[in-house]
């Protein structure tokens, strides 16, 4: 990729866990604080296993404490919500994250909202969810928070830009609409009842991609000199070939945004760092010391 209107979010995130680790080695020297994530993995789906293992490798790479905690498919509801209890009172547990999904046994809203909500490094709990969107200091989700830093890394001041975000899920859509809100932007959210999404996507300086449909997001869509974030992830075959794509169709979107994510190689890497972001975050309120980031 050569294309200089692309936005190298793999570097990004490499820069920003390199700098975590910089905030985590003054936190332990200055302060004696080793921030720890825990996470909580229940059953045997094969994706969220590498998710975890994933989240474990950079937690560990930041220098930070990391925990994994394993259940059975077969888990209940109160298996878990006792182990969510245990880590709300471990003092050496800052952030704690229930990988979802969860079996179909387990309420997955009510173990979210048992997490100590200055715990709750994902930004799932109702509090932080309330406390997003009446601005208030918030632990905030992952991906749409590694949006909005890329967004104000490459653009400065976002107040008074029109975004369109595609997407009302409760983990992207919702509170990158949220931050965005918070950032001044005047802010359209679509969603699959809207009625002209081309017509709202050619309105917007940045655009914002949360769908899980490959590629639906034309060029013609988008604003010349518009901020595309493809958070898509989606598999396709190709050319008898499995390749990854994101819900913009890139190769004609590269040619009239100013800037755009690709996929993969954008969003995602940002996601993780995003995760040990927050844990410093929690760690620091938490400890009552000033959040380095
Ligand atoms: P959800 O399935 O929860 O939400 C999808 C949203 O897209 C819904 O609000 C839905 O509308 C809307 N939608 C569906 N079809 C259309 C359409 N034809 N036109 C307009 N809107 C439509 O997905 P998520 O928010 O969880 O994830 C979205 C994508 O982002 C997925 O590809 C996922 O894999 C990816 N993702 C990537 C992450 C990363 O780290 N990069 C992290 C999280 C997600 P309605 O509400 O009306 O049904």
């Amino acid at each position: 990729m050569t294309a200089t209107n692309i936005i190298d979010g793999k570097a990004f995130a490499e820069g920003l866990r390199k700098d975590i680790a910089g905030h985590v080695a003054r936190l332990k020297a200055e302060h004696r604080l080793v921030p720890g994530l825990s996470v909580v993995l229940v059953g045997d789906d094969p994706a969220s296993h590498v998710y975890v293992r994933n989240k474990g490798k950079a937690t560990l790479e930041a220098g930070m404490k990391s925990e994994e905690f394993r259940l059975p498919a077969s888990a209940t509801q109160a298996e878990v919500l006792a182990r969510v209890e245990a880590l709300n009172n471990d003092p050496t547990v800052h952030g704690i994250l229930v990988q979802l999904p969860l079996p179909k046994q387990v309420d997955s809203a009510a173990i979210i909202n048992a997490i100590d909500p200055d715990k709750d490094v994902d930004g799932f709990h109702v509090v932080n969810v309330g406390r997003l969107n009446t601005g208030q200091p918030s632990m905030v989700p992952c991906t749409p928070l590694g949006c909005l830093l890329m967004l104000k890394h490459h653009l400065g001041n976002l107040a008074g830009k029109r975004a369109v975000v595609v997407g009302r899920s409760n983990i992207v859509g919702k509170p990158m609409a949220a931050l965005l809100l918070g950032e001044s932007c005047t802010v359209t959210i679509a969603h699959s009842r809207t009625a002209d999404l081309p017509g709202e996507v050619r309105r917007a300086d940045i655009v914002i991609a949360a769908v899980g449909k490959a590629e639906m997001v034309r060029g013609d869509w988008i604003k010349p000199g518009a901020t595309v974030i493809d958070v898509g992830i989606n598999r396709i075959e190709r050319d008898g070939k499995a390749k990854l794509v994101g819900d913009v169709a890139f190769d004609e979107a590269v040619k009239v945004a100013g800037l755009i994510t690709p996929v993969p190689g954008g969003v995602g890497p940002m996601t993780i760092a995003c995760l040990l972001r927050n844990t410093v975050t929690a760690a620091c309120r938490i400890k009552g010391i000033p959040d380095p980031q």
